[in-house]
């Protein structure tokens, strides 16, 4: 073993080999040093019986590319084929082009985020994109943190800590990421009074559990699952009457909170932030990078007087959101005033509205590139009807039709292919199995979330991929 030890090449002889970096040195001294480590490590386990494979020429492959994997960026931009247009895993929403600019150039520079620029004087970044939100929801007033979840959490911190807030057992959701309705509310210091049956809720079950020490009741949206068969919620209507008959407030999370009805499109009608609070709701909440299509944020939007008391609750200073997010849904919003202009500039509403055959002629053109660019005899490429989703807890158990493009690789399997495509630059996310009923198992590309200038890089990696398996 000491044989093997002796045989590693030293420090100097390693960076020397590597002089083609333009690494910080002690950076790339401590790479070096991992990577030796980790040859150690080998030796030490029995994974390396011979010396020869300890020189510095054996192993200089091998740190090459160890020294190139941990000097690049760990948020790696990647292809997304996967055809989930809000991949929550992959980012969620990409951002319209209007958008990425203002966020790049709050970015990049000063700008009047807590500075009014008509008197000189200090402003309220919260005021920014109020009006827009206001005039997009018919809400009185509006104000905005990182996350629906600090949406969520700060609302009932404010409205409804060291008291009950109401809410139905049907309506007690986990999000995914394990966040959990229930112990969010818990943190805000509210007590949950949870009402009804898991299938159903009535009015009266609210009702009956109304006491002196209530807050609130609390309506949460189910989006990321449906319940079918014997089930009943109680309208919105009916709730809004029964909170105004005891003074409460109503509180909806919305979760997606679209501003689009995407039911010309096949899709079920969503409750709009605007028909949520005209039906009765004083405060809703929803998400900036879900269905909206903008950047990370958690948008609440309700009276103003509750607004105001949102606003002096300290805990807002350790939810807000920075200047790139406020610029980004300050121009994502400005979309929404002219509707055919969202559909057609947000990325997240046009991937869900394209339709059948713009899909269809879009796999053709995937499918074209990639036979192009594949090494002769490497896989087998055919397209192929199937479904996408939309993602992000939203439309759950909704099929979009689209058009695949199946890659079935001759020379390797298709975890393989999977894995291989992972690995390479940009990485390429997609899926593996069938199409649909009769055809065959294959690494599935959905045109749906990818751009067309995305086509012959997509089926470069690919070629990448099929090459390094051969
Ligand atoms: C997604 C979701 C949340 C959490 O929103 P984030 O923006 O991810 O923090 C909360 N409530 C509901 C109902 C949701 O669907």
């Amino acid at each position: 073993m000491n044989t093997l030890f002796r045989a590693l090449p030293s420090m100097d002889a390693c960076l020397s080999a590597l002089s083609g970096h333009d690494l910080p040195h002690a950076h790339l001294r401590a790479l070096v040093q991992a990577f030796l480590e980790q040859r150690r490590a080998d030796i030490r386990a029995g994974y390396v019986a011979d010396s020869d494979a300890l020189t510095l020429d054996a192993l200089l492959p091998a740190l090459t590319s160890f020294v190139r994997d941990k000097a690049r960026p760990r948020l790696r931009r990647v292809l997304n084929a996967t055809g989930v247009v809000i991949h929550t895993n992959l980012g969620r929403s990409a951002l319209a082009e209007e958008a990425v600019r203002a966020a790049a150039l709050a970015a990049g520079g000063y700008c009047n985020l807590e500075y009014d620029l008509s008197t000189g004087e200090r402003g309220c970044r919260h005021s920014l994109v109020e009006g827009l939100v206001r005039e997009l929801t018919g809400a009185e007033a509006a104000v905005v943190v990182n996350n629906n979840a600090a949406a969520v959490l700060l609302m009932l911190d404010t409205l409804c800590k060291g008291g009950e807030v109401v809410v139905s057992r049907g309506q007690l959701v986990e999000i995914g990421g394990s966040f959990r309705i229930p112990d969010v509310m818990a943190r805000s210091g509210a007590i949950l009074r949870e009402v009804g049956a898991t299938n159903r809720t009535h009015l009266f079950d609210y009702a009956r559990a109304i006491n002196e020490n209530t807050r609130a009741l609390l309506r949460v949206h189910t989006s990321n699952y449906r319940i079918a068969g014997f089930h009943a919620d109680v309208p919105l209507e009916d709730m809004a009457a029964l909170a105004r008959e005891h003074g409460l407030p109503l509180l909806e999370d919305l979760g997606s909170g679209s501003f689009v009805d995407f039911t010309p499109w096949g899709l079920p009608g969503e409750p709009t932030a605007r028909g949520v609070l005209r039906a009765g709701a004083d405060m809703v909440t929803f998400s900036g990078d879900k269905v909206l299509g903008g950047p990370q944020a958690g948008i609440i939007a309700g009276r103003s007087d509750l607004i105001s008391l949102i606003r002096a609750n300290q805990l807002i200073r350790a939810l807000r959101c920075d200047k790139m997010t406020l610029a980004a849904l300050e121009a994502t919003l400005r979309l929404y005033l002219d509707p055919d202009k969202a559909l057609a500039r947000i990325p997240t509403l046009r991937r869900i509205t394209m339709s059948p055959a713009e899909l269809s002629r879009r796999a053709k053109r995937l499918a074209r590139a990639l036979r192009r660019a594949l090494p002769p005899g490497s896989a087998r490429v055919n397209v192929a009807a199937g479904v996408s989703r939309v993602g992000g807890g939203s439309f759950p158990e909704r099929d979009l039709p689209t058009t695949l493009v199946c890659v079935e690789p001759c020379a390797c399997g298709l975890e393989q292919l999977r894995t291989r495509l992972l690995n390479c630059d940009p990485p390429l996310v997609g899926r593996t199995g069938r199409a649909g009923r009769g055809e065959r198992d294959a690494f599935l590309l959905d045109p749906r979330t990818l751009e067309e200038h995305e086509f012959t890089e997509a089926a470069r990696v690919m070629a990448q991929a099929l090459a390094d398996s051969a």
